[in-house]
């Protein structure tokens, strides 16, 4: 017996006699045969979007008062997750936890970040490896602050900080250096006055 083709057994058959659900599913599957449904849906969805944005206006107003609100962020606010500014950081010794590996540089779909690696000495150690970025800077006229650079740092030495106010009238000024983005040392370095006073009052001293 000859097998009935597809589109013949689908037009014989009615949709209309399927519930709501399984005819919307019909109608996705087979917009020729039902082409009202697919209007339908779509006057649905656009009376979802609606629905949505009739909301939103009856909701109170949210003003941040940059730059002449409180606080440090001076009223500004931004997510946990918000990527800013870079930030190289140390290790619990304070040694810059940068290896001059060049794998955030690899990574940079903007080829913003230059590195020149140095090798370290016993007499001069500035990282916990064998090498560490003499020269490390970032251009902020081209990055786009996509964190791959953050996502391909082997020694989490790269982080996204909060830092956000680098507009500059000043192309030149966009870029950084690693004594900008270099986090400070820790307080038995020197870094906070007071605690190396009463350090150094105690005799203690960072070496
Ligand atoms: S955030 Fe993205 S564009 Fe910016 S330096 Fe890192 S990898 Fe490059
Ligand atoms: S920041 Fe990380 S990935 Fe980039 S050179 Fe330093 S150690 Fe390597």
């Amino acid at each position: 017996m000859a097998v009935p083709e597809p589109s013949r057994i689908l037009l014989r058959f009615k949709p209309a006699h399927l519930s709501w659900p399984h005819q919307a599913a019909f109608a996705t599957r087979y917009p020729l045969y039902y082409p009202s449904m697919s209007v339908i849906k779509n006057i649905g969805a656009i009376a979802q979007g609606m629905t949505i944005t009739l909301k939103e206006m009856f909701q109170p107003t949210i003003v941040e008062n940059y730059p002449d609100g409180p606080g440090p962020l001076k009223g500004a606010k931004f997510q946990e997750r918000f990527r800013g500014m870079h930030v190289l950081q140390r290790d619990e010794s304070g040694l810059e936890k940068c290896v001059a590996c060049f794998l955030c540089a690899a990574a940079c779909p903007s080829n913003c970040i230059y590195i020149e690696a140095a090798e370290n000495t016993a007499e001069a150690r500035v990282s916990g490896a064998e090498r560490y970025a003499r020269v490390y800077n970032i251009d902020y006229n081209r990055c786009i602050f996509c964190g791959y650079c953050v996502e391909a740092c082997p020694t989490d030495a790269i982080t996204h900080g909060h830092g956000f106010e680098l507009a500059s009238f000043n192309a030149s000024n966009l870029i950084y250096r690693k004594e900008q983005m270099l986090a400070p040392a820790p307080a038995h370095m020197g870094a906070n006055q007071v605690f190396a006073q009463s350090e150094t009052d105690a005799g203690v001293t960072g070496d």
